[in-house]
C-alpha cells in the first residue's frame, strides 16, 4: 500500500470529525476568559464555574470575551461591577434582528408587542424640558426615540459582528470587564453552602455576567444624573428597557423610563401582562439600581443585593425570560428550587440581619 493512502483517509476522517464538532458548537454560548493580574487561581476557578452556568442555559452561538479582575478595592458596599462596551442600534434594525432571531413563544409575543416604524415612545421625568416644569418628577411621554443602547454581548446575540474594544479597561479587545472587590471575604465553593461572614463569590460573578449579557437599564443614567438635561440627551434605552412598563406607561402604550418609586415590571406584551418587578433606581426609586429585579422578591439572579452567609439565587426562568426577549436563545426551562428551599430562603430574607451589599453594573454613559 503506498504510504500516501493512509494520511489521505486520516485526513477525511479528521475533516468529518471537525464538521461534527462544528455542528455541535453552533448550539451554545462560548466565553473566552481573560484574568487580569490580581485574580487568584481560586477566583479563576469560581469564575469559570459561574460562566459555565450561563453557557449551559444560553444556546446562542456567539463567543464573548470577558475580562475578570478580583484584586481591586471597590467602593464600600459594592461587591462587583460590570463595564460593558455599548453600541447604539437603530430601533427599526433592532426590531427586525429580534424578529429574525425569534425562536420561542415569548420572542414571538415580544416582537409583536414592539411598536412598528422607526421610533418608539417612553414615559420619562426629571428632564430639563419636562412640560410640567424643568426637573419635575411628573411623568410625561417623550415620543421620538430612534435608537437602542446595547451591551456588546447583547449586540452579538442579535447577530452583529464587530471588534471588541479596550475602553472598559480590558487587557485587549473585550466585550466587558467584570471586577469583584477585594474588600470582602468570600466563599469560592457554593456546593457545600456559604460560610457565615463571607459572600457567595460564584453567585456574584453569575450576577455580573448577567449584566454583561444585557440585563441593564438606562433608567440608571437618568436616576443618577447630576445635572438637569433635556430628554433627548438620555439615549441609553437598552433592549431590556423596551419591555419595562408601569400601569401608567401601559395606559399610554409606551415603555416606562422614569426614575421614581412607582412599580415597574417586565412585560412582553406591551404592558398588558405584568411580569416580574424591576428595581426603580437608587436615588429617586426604591434605593436599588434600576438594572435589577426588585429587591427581596426572590425573582432571580439579577436581584440587587446579596447577603453574607447565603447562597445567591441560581438562574431562574424569570432571568431567562428577560434574556430571551432581548435577543438570546435560551433553554426552555431551568430547574426551579424545591418549594422547601424557596420557603427557607424567604424566611432568611425576612428574619436575617441585613448585611446586603449593593452590586451594580458600572454607571452607563448617557
Ligand atoms: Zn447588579
Amino acid at each position: 500500500m503506498p504510504p500516501v493512502a493512509r494520511p489521505a483517509r486520516l485526513a477525511r476522517f479528521v475533516i468529518a470529525c471537525a464538521a461534527l464538532a462544528a455542528a455541535g458548537a453552533t448550539q451554545a454560548l462560548n466565553i473566552n476568559y481573560t484574568f487580569l493580574p490580581g485574580t487568584s487561581e481560586q477566583a479563576q476557578q469560581a469564575i469559570r464555574m459561574a460562566g459555565a452556568e450561563w453557557t449551559s442555559v444560553i444556546k446562542t452561538d456567539v463567543t464573548l470575551t470577558l475580562d475578570f479582575e478580583s484584586g481591586l478595592r471597590l467602593s464600600s458596599g459594592l461587591l462587583g461591577t460590570t463595564k460593558s462596551m455599548y453600541l447604539d442600534m437603530y430601533y427599526g434594525e433592532f426590531r427586525s434582528r429580534l424578529a429574525q432571531g425569534s425562536t420561542s413563544a415569548a420572542d414571538a409575543i415580544a416582537v409583536a408587542s414592539l411598536p412598528g416604524g422607526a421610533n418608539f415612545g417612553r414615559l420619562i421625568n426629571l428632564t430639563a424640558d419636562n412640560p410640567a416644569g424643568a426637573g419635575s418628577a411628573t411623568p410625561y411621554v417623550d415620543p421620538g426615540r430612534t435608537t437602542v443602547h446595547l451591551s456588546a454581548a447583547n449586540a452579538r446575540a442579535l447577530g452583529l459582528q464587530f471588534q471588541g474594544n479596550e475602553s472598559p479597561g480590558c487587557a485587549a479587545a473585550c466585550d466587558a470587564r467584570i471586577d469583584i472587590s477585594n474588600r470582602y471575604a468570600y466563599d469560592y465553593d457554593p456546593t457545600d453552602g456559604i460560610t457565615p461572614g463571607t459572600f457567595d463569590f460564584v453567585g456574584i460573578v453569575r450576577h455580573e455576567i448577567g449584566h454583561a449579557l444585557g440585563f441593564v437599564s438606562g433608567v440608571d443614567s437618568l436616576d443618577l444624573a447630576s445635572t438637569l438635561r433635556p430628554a433627548g440627551s438620555f439615549t441609553a434605552v437598552t433592549a431590556l428597557d423596551l419591555f419595562r412598563y408601569s400601569s401608567l406607561s401601559a395606559a399610554s402604550h409606551v415603555i416606562d423610563f422614569t426614575a421614581d418609586a412607582r412599580h415597574k415590571y417586565l412585560s412582553i406584551d406591551g404592558g398588558a401582562t405584568m411580569g416580574p418587578e424591576f428595581a426603580e433606581g437608587e436615588v429617586h426609586g426604591d434605593g436599588a439600581e434600576a438594572s435589577h429585579w426588585k429587591d427581596g422578591s426572590g425573582i432571580g439572579v439579577m436581584a440587587p443585593y446579596i447577603e453574607q452567609g447565603v447562597a445567591d439565587s441560581r438562574i431562574t426562568s424569570a432571568d431567562l425570560l428577560a434574556l430571551d426577549v432581548i435577543g438570546w436563545t435560551t433553554v426552555s426551562a431551568v430547574p426551579e428550587p424545591a418549594p422547601v428551599a424557596l420557603f427557607a430562603l424567604g424566611l432568611a430574607a425576612i428574619a436575617g440581619l441585613r448585611l446586603g451589599r449593593r452590586r451594580g453594573p458600572s454607571r452607563m454613559a448617557a
